[in-house]
């Protein structure tokens, strides 16, 4: 069995809790709703959570999909909850948030893979929460991206994101059931339809992709429209998940960073500890996020 490479100094996780964790964390427990954050066991989580950001998982916690890398469980789908997206929309008001993102499990299960059920979140936030920048970070709609476009069609959100998370090359080991090319499609034929949203998405690495191939992908994203980037190291959440093949280091995701302004995108966020929706207000703004 192959020993398991050394964290390095940079990958920092900052574990501890606050007043404003548990808070976050109480309310969320009331309403009974979830987030990427605590289900992925996001390192940021303690850093988001304290400045009131967080991301909403709907449409449940159980994944209909079993990609190696992700923490999220998987099996049977949850009935979908048509009180969800006015519940997501409250704890919004509650917390405060001037920036959401909205995000769920592949839902293979469902006609139109959710796409209704994000549009009437991104509805009830617009109707409540004139004054929260709202992102959804989609699942790819396989094989139902006409219906799926046609239900986002009814609300549109501020950033539609869809990650694409790593180089073609590795899509048979780390996203079974994904194709890179409909990923492609997804982001270029919605950002056709709604020229006004920005369209974002994000890779992990250090899954073994060379620095040639991110390159190329962020090249195939510039010829999609997409405007928005965020790459951040692939940790592995468990000893049951993929290994880590090695760990990028900061002045690679500077170059890597660097590059991507090169290439015309209007934001890049490219880090250790980057991760899709980590200061997605900033990003939104255009800032740095490091
Ligand atoms: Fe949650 Fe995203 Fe922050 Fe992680 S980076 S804690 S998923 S908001
Ligand atoms: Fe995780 Fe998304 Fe894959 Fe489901 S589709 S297992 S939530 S990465």
């Amino acid at each position: 069995k192959r020993q398991r490479l050394r964290k390095p100094e940079w990958i920092r996780i900052d574990a501890r809790s606050n007043a404003n964790v548990s808070k976050v964390k109480a309310e969320l427990r009331e309403k009974k709703l979830h987030t990427v954050c605590e289900q992925a066991s996001c390192p940021n989580l303690a850093e988001c959570f304290s400045k009131r950001t967080a991301t909403f998982m709907i449409m449940g916690a159980i994944c209909t999909r079993r990609c190696p890398f992700c923490d999220v469980a998987h099996g049977k789908p949850m009935a979908l909850n048509p009180e969800e997206p006015l519940e997501v929309a409250n704890t919004i008001t509650k917390l405060g948030l001037a920036h959401a993102v909205i995000t769920s499990v592949d839902r293979d299960d469902l006609r139109d893979g959710g796409a209704a059920h994000f549009s009437a979140c991104v509805r009830e936030n617009r109707r409540l929460n004139p004054q929260t920048r709202i992102e959804i970070l989609v699942p790819d709609f396989r094989g139902k991206l006409d219906r799926a476009l046609e239900e986002l069609a009814q609300d549109a959100p501020d950033i539609l994101n869809h990650n694409l998370e790593t180089v073609p090359r590795l899509y048979a080991s780390c996203r079974p059931g994904a194709s890179y090319q409909g990923s492609l499609e997804l982001l270029s034929r919605y950002k056709q339809q709604h020229p006004e949203v920005a369209t974002k998405s994000g890779l992990m690495v250090g899954l073994g992709e060379t620095l040639e191939e991110i390159v190329e992908v962020m090249k195939d994203l510039r010829a999609h429209d997409v405007s928005m980037l965020t790459i951040g190291q692939y940790l592995q959440p468990s000893r049951h998940h993929l290994a880590v093949e090695r760990y990028v280091t900061p002045e690679e995701f500077k170059q890597l960073e660097q590059t991507g302004y090169e290439l015309g995108f209007e934001s890049v966020a490219a880090g250790p500890m980057v991760r899709s929706s980590y200061h997605a207000d900033r990003q939104a703004d255009g800032q740095r996020v490091d």
